[in-house]
């Protein structure tokens, strides 16, 4: 596929990443091993990745462990460690452009948002975690007067952070900079399918003087690299984003190792439900369609499941499908694309697999549906939307993770909230209503992470982000994440009279 014309410099003169970073310095693979770097745009190899295995994770621990061991991170001044941080947002953003461009590249989501939004909210993380580190106070505890006692945090040790493709440098950030920020040191594994962010990221904090082996990353796949890990008997906490199926299995190596912390941001089947008092329908269509089809649907905290009440639905539905139907998709590297391409054929496949399946259990098809764009060898899928889905319907209990909506209708709130709680995972959830006692009695009933009423994703780093139910634990952004790298100490000294 050409690229557009506007674009074609950038990418000539682009550099990709081929490296690790172990201890301070660029790492291959100890065997020399690389792995195929797809780009979904169109299919074809970006470049050669290092493809990492469990003698190269020993590695990167070790020099996570002795940073960790001889304090030269953690025991820097609060002021220190704050300017370092910095100077690495510093470079992130000088470096906007060409991260946006490896971003958009790597995944097939469009320039214009890995630009807009993906990168900006990366640099926003290690900013705001920079900000915060300087703020954290421990307790005093109420003792006697021959005793004095104080709880404070300290940073667990070495964290392994296992993240996802979808918003591949933003979720590594939403952890690896509370994790720095509290003075641990850490071993990032990004997706195999987008490590490129990372890995230039990870040279960028070598540039903005983070001492060796405190930010590591070490690319490959799954297995052996991530599970190495989060098996590892040195490694104090694996904090993950990704799917049910491997947050089970990190479990299970947690529970077969060193009983390490595990926290899961996994997925979700997240509803937004919209009342006939709907205080702006059009804003709330507008949220329907890109709360589902933003990030061609690859978003765990996608609304997937569009709940209306039965006397708007109709009118309802023809809103939602005239925004939906503006979303083009387009070449990512173009800048007026909005909706670009799905990560990967797999991806893509589970996506069609899911149409087809509704398709079979009789739901009425009303908008997309279609592979597009195929001659360009990369994986597109329309904006699919389907009316007629029940509780038992696949599309209702499964997660996508692609650009698929699923109309369903309910007569009042208990109902709402009856089948927006049909489901075992509890990430987001969203309702539009005029009404304030609904809303309020609802936003306590919802069984989600995150609830938001008359907007969707309305919310920023300073509030938690994690889920419910089968969605995980543990909470990404705010000052709760700061924390959760942390454990708490308490101190207790005997005192005696003074003399
Ligand atoms: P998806 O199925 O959508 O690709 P995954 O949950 O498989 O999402 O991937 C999220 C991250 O988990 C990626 O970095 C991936 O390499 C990693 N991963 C996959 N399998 C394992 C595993 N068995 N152990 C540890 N990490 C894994």
């Amino acid at each position: 596929m050409e690229i557009p014309g506007q674009i074609a410099r950038r990418v000539a003169n682009l550099v990709l990443p081929d490296t690790c970073v172990m201890d301070g310095a660029l790492a291959r693979a100890a065997d020399g091993a690389t792995f195929d770097n797809i780009s979904p745009r169109d299919g074809r190899v970006l470049n050669k990745v290092p493809a990492c295995g469990v003698a190269d994770v020993d590695r990167a621990v070790a020099a996570a462990r002795a940073a960790f061991e001889d304090g030269r991170w953690r025991r820097q001044s609060p002021k220190d460690k704050k300017k370092t941080l910095f100077r690495l947002a510093e470079l992130m953003e000088r470096d906007l452009d060409d991260l946006a461009l490896m971003e958009s590249l790597d995944t097939g989501k469009p320039i214009s948002d890995a630009t807009n939004v993906d990168i900006p909210l990366a640099i926003q993380s290690v900013r705001w975690y920079a900000e915060a580190l300087d703020k954290i106070y421990g307790e005093v505890g109420p003792s006697n007067d021959s005793k004095f006692s104080y709880a404070v945090h300290e940073p667990l040790g070495v964290i392994g952070a296992i993240t996802p493709w979808n918003f591949p440098l933003h979720m590594a950030m939403w952890k690896v900079a509370p994790a720095l920020a509290m003075g641990n040191s850490v071993v990032l594994k990004p997706a195999e399918q987008s490590p490129l962010t990372s890995m230039r990221v990870a040279q960028l904090a070598i540039e903005a003087g983070l001492p060796a082996g405190v930010f590591n990353v070490v690319t490959g796949f799954g297995r052996p690299v991530g599970e190495a890990l989060a098996r590892h008997m040195d490694v104090d906490m694996i904090t993950f984003t990704g799917s049910g199926a491997v947050g089970r299995q990190l479990m299970i190596y947690a529970g077969e190792s060193n009983l390490k912390r595990v926290s899961l941001e996994l997925g979700g089947k997240s509803p937004q439900i919209v009342f006939a008092d709907c205080p702006d329908l059009d804003a709330a269509a507008e949220a329907a369609a890109w709360g589902v089809f933003f990030n061609q649907g690859e978003v765990c905290t996608a609304a997937s499941r569009l709940l209306v009440q039965d006397s708007i639905k109709d009118d309802f539905l023809r809103r939602v499908t005239e925004v939906a139907r503006t979303i083009k998709v387009g070449d990512p590297l173009d800048p007026s694309t909005r909706y670009g391409a799905m990560i990967s054929e797999r991806q893509m496949n589970t996506a069609l697999r899911h149409i087809d399946q509704s398709k079979s259990e009789g739901l009425n098809l009303v908008l997309g549906g279609e592979r597009v764009m195929a001659e360009t060898g990369g994986f597109y899928v329309e904006p699919t939307i389907f009316d007629g889905v029940h509780s038992r319907s696949t599309i209702a209990r499964e997660e996508i993770f692609g650009p698929v909506l699923g109309v369903m209708t309910f007569k009042d709130a208990a109902e709402a909230v009856q089948i927006a709680n049909d489901t075992v995972y509890g990430l987001a959830s969203g309702l539009w209503t005029a009404d304030l006692d609904r809303a309020m009695s609802m936003t306590r009933r919802l069984r989600a992470g995150l609830v938001w009423v008359n907007g969707w994703d309305s919310c920023d780093i300073t509030m938690p982000f994690g889920g419910f139910k089968q969605s995980g634990f543990g909470r990404d952004r705010s000052l709760h994440a700061l924390h959760k790298y942390a454990d708490l100490k308490s101190v207790t000294f005997t005192l005696r009279e003074a003399r």
